[in-house]
C-alpha cells in the first residue's frame, strides 16, 4: 500500500496546471488522494501517458490508459481572447491559476501565451464567450510550454495574493461591524 509520505513525490510529477480535470481541486489534492490509495494514477490529461508512466514507476504500480472520463491527451493549447468582443469585465482574472491574463476593469484583456497552461479555467466565467482555445503550435512566438515548476511558483503566488485579499476583506468587515456595534457618542 502507498504511504502518505509519497504525496510530495507524486505532486512533483504532476504538470501543475491546476486544471481540476482529475476531479480534484488541483494537483496537490490529487497527489494526496493517490498517496492515500483513494485515486488511481491515470486521471491527469495534461500529463497524459508520460505522467502515468512516471507515477507507475515511482509507486511500483501497473501502467494504465488515461481515464477517458477525465478528458483526452491532446496537443498543448493556449487561451486566446477575441479583443473585439471583450467587455473588460475582468471576470477571467481570478480563475487563472497562473495569472496569465492581464487587463483592468473596462479595458480589453489579453492572455500572456508564454505563461498560459491551457487549463481552460478562464472560459466558463467569461459572460460574452470571447475566450477560445487554440493549439500552442499555431502561435509561432510561443511554442514552448511553461515548465511545471514555473506553473507551481506562479500558482503559489496567486494563492498567496488571494489569501491576503481575503484576510483584508475579513479585517474590513470586522472593523465595520465594530463601528456599527459601538456608534460614536
Ligand atoms: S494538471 Fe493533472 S493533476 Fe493537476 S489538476 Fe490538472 S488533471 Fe489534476
Ligand atoms: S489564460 Fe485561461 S487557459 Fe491560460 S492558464 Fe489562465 S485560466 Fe488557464
Ligand atoms: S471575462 Fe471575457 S469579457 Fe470579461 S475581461 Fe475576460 S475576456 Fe473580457
Amino acid at each position: 500500500m502507498t504511504m502518505l509520505a509519497d504525496a510530495a513525490a507524486i505532486h512533483a510529477l504532476l504538470p501543475q496546471t491546476q486544471c481540476t480535470r482529475c476531479g480534484y481541486q488541483g494537483c496537490k489534492p490529487y497527489a494526496e488522494a493517490i498517496a492515500n490509495d483513494q485515486a488511481p494514477i491515470n486521471r491527469c490529461p495534461p500529463g497524459g501517458a508520460a505522467t502515468i508512466e512516471n507515477l507507475a514507476r515511482l509507486l511500483d504500480r501497473e501502467v494504465l490508459p488515461l481515464d477517458p472520463e477525465c478528458g483526452r491527451e491532446g496537443p498543448p493549447m493556449v487561451a486566446i481572447i477575441d479583443e473585439s468582443r471583450c467587455i473588460g469585465c475582468a471576470r477571467c482574472l481570478p480563475p487563472c491559476p497562473v495569472d496569465a491574463i492581464v487587463g483592468a476593469q473596462r479595458q480589453m484583456h489579453v492572455v500572456l501565451v508564454d505563461l498560459c497552461t491551457g487549463c481552460e479555467l478562464c472560459i466558463a466565467p467569461c459572460p460574452v464567450d470571447c475566450i477560445s482555445m487554440t493549439p500552442r503550435s499555431d502561435i509561432s512566438s510561443a511554442n514552448t510550454e511553461p515548465l511545471a515548476a514555473s506553473n507551481l511558483q506562479r500558482y503559489d503566488a496567486h494563492e498567496a495574493r488571494r489569501h491576503e485579499r481575503e484576510r483584508e476583506r475579513l479585517r474590513l468587515l470586522a472593523e465595520r461591524k465594530q463601528r456599527v456595534a459601538k456608534p460614536s457618542a
